[in-house]
């Protein structure tokens, strides 16, 4: 006997029929002798609404009031479930956050999971009910609803396994996996069966949507085995989130995500004397801003250089602002910027050991006239910044270049 957590995501319980099918699911786990908790999203196109509807009353409304609203959907999935496996004769019961309870900061809207009481789940779960646990939120120290940001009930069910100390935690949800890249723009891209925690935290933050990058983080952490499946398919396929030392062949590149949530400012002739840095990213961190790739020329004359750095395209905006205030400690002469950028990164652990991968990055890149902007490393992980409008063209040439295409 093992105990699971399987997590839902929205099209999975997109409207009645799904959810029968999703409780069908629950019960075949249940039948094998499992205890099985359950964590929910909202119904699919749900938590959208209810946030429209927040920004349409006020874009600036108050954080503790969006929580108390968007956190509502997965209310009504967990109910349901736990109404759909009562009607075929499983034990089961809907939690909320607060019930349980899922401990967060208080920092609403992107609260962090601080601590899960499992005691009191284990209990039920040990009487053989099933729990079903509202994802996405949880309880402030204020005793105030918090929501974990979106994405945010892959980390509720990670986080859930963890406290539960649970034999797997497995994520369904409406691919059959993770991909070598997203498959709608590579027809090509192939399932991965297994992929190491790191990896898949770099492909998540980088762009492929399949996890919530802090799910990801959580399941390295508490080295949680972590399955992603199909709901439509669940006997098909899956991918296993591992230790790197369970995968035996690290291939030097393992996946290719790209992000075309990006822009970038580029200050020309900034003084090139220390300090310089320090006075632009200082101003864009207290406006809350989040600088990723950075880059500074060399300058001719020696006083003085241009300096460029991305930030996620939403927030352009609110960056350009905190610079033009700070222009007078800066010294800049133009400030130029850019949203027709976008991001492309190739990943895999087993970079560290093969020389030469960025090179062929570098070389596939300008075999197709795509002009690189920006360059920025990790130990498992190159990427470019390159006009938004070479995506697709870029991808597919990279997925070719490391073989990563299916036969
Ligand atoms: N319902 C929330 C969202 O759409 C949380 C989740 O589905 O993971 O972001
Ligand atoms: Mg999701």
């Amino acid at each position: 006997m093992s105990k699971i957590v399987m997590k839902f995501g929205g099209t999975s319980v997109a409207d009645i029929a799904r959810i029968r099918n999703v409780a069908k699911l629950v019960k075949r786990e249940v039948d094998r002798g499992h205890q099985v908790a359950v964590v929910v999203s909202a119904m699919a196109g749900e938590t959208n609404k209810l946030v429209a509807w927040t920004r349409e009353l006020s874009p600036l409304h108050d954080a503790r009031e969006y929580d108390a609203v968007v956190a509502t959907g997965e209310q009504v999935t967990a109910g349901l479930l736990a109404v759909a496996l009562s009607a075929i004769g499983v034990t089961a019961r809907s939690w909320q956050g607060w019930q349980i309870p899922i401990r967060t900061s208080a920092r609403y809207c992107s609260a962090r999971i601080v601590e899960i009481e499992a005691a009191f789940l284990n209990e039920r779960l040990a009487q053989g009910q099933v729990a079903v646990v509202a994802g996405f939120q949880g309880i402030a120290p204020d005793n105030r609803i918090s929501t974990l940001g979106r994405g945010g009930s892959d980390t509720s069910a990670v986080a859930l396994a963890a406290a539960l100390k649970a034999d797997r935690c497995d994520i369904y949800t409406d691919v059959d996996g993770v991909y070598t890249t997203d498959p709608r723009i590579v027809s090509r891209a192939r399932r991965l069966h297994k992929i190491a925690y790191e990896e898949m935290m770099e492909l998540a933050s980088l762009g492929a949507k399949v996890l919530q990058t802090r799910s990801v983080e959580m399941a390295m952490a508490h080295r949680v085995p972590v399955r992603v499946l199909s709901t439509f398919d669940a006997d098909n396929g899956g991918t296993l989130l591992c230790d790197e030392d369970d995968i035996v062949e690290k291939n030097p590149v393992t996946g290719i995500a790209y992000t075309r949530d990006e822009a970038k400012i580029t200050l020309l002739k900034v003084p090139d004397q220390p300090g310089v840095a320090a006075s632009i990213f200082g101003p864009l961190e207290d406006a809350g801003v989040n600088v990723d790739m950075i880059v500074q020329n060399i300058s001719e004359d020696g006083r003085r250089t241009d300096l460029t750095f991305t930030v996620g395209r939403a927030e352009l905006d609110r960056a350009l602002d905190a610079i033009r205030k700070a222009a007078p400690q800066i010294g800049y002469k133009d400030l130029i910027s850019d949203k027709g950028v976008a991001k492309v990164s190739i990943i895999g652990i087993g970079m560290r050991a093969h020389p030469g991968v960025a090179q062929t990055m570098f070389k596939t890149l300008a075999e197709k006239g795509i002009n690189i902007q920006v360059i920025s490393t990790s130990e498992i992980k190159v990427s470019v910044l390159i006009a938004e409008d070479y995506v697709e063209l870029a991808v597919r040439a990279l997925h070719s270049a490391y073989d990563l295409d299916a036969a």
